[in-house]
């Protein structure tokens, strides 16, 4: 298994530790790498659903240490939040993060679009990186979204 691969697995891990303790968002898992490769940290979804994952990662690690660095998310970071906090996305533009390895699309309307503000930012972005399981973590999320 690719690097890649494990440092997602383990995100996924962590998404499932928390698996309906999350309220009604999704449980996300996010493993954060500095610039060398060194895991730096990693965090689930809060319970209750706040903080999201992306968020209690990077508050628990020195301010600028995951700068150049490269994040892992089970979910596509969210673009808004319905509270009035900074987004997942722009706290990862705000960290100076380089890279965002993503394993699958967020559909719900405040999430989708993360993406597209990662990369007007000039961050990498990978999507699909054990997508196909993240899917079927997310299946009852997804349907919850579209009905
Ligand atoms: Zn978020």
């Amino acid at each position: 298994m690719s690097a890649h691969a494990l440092n997602m697995q383990r995100a996924l891990e962590l998404a499932k530790l928390q698996s309906g303790r999350t309220g009604q968002n999704p449980s996300v898992g996010c493993v954060i790498l500095d610039r060398d490769g060194q895991r730096l940290g990693e965090a689930a979804t809060g319970d209750g659903g706040r903080p999201h994952a992306e968020q209690l990662a990077l508050t628990n690690m020195p301010v600028g240490a995951a700068s150049g660095g490269t994040a892992y998310v089970t979910l596509e970071p969210c673009r808004q939040r319905s509270t009035k906090e900074a987004s997942c996305s722009q706290r990862l533009v705000d960290a100076g993060i380089a890279r965002v390895v993503i394993a699958t699309r967020d559909p719900h309307p405040l999430g989708s679009g993360g993406i597209a503000r990662l990369r007007e930012a000039g961050i990498q972005v990978d999507l699909g990186i054990l997508g196909e399981e993240a899917d079927l973590f997310y299946a009852d999320f997804f349907a919850s979204v579209s009905s």
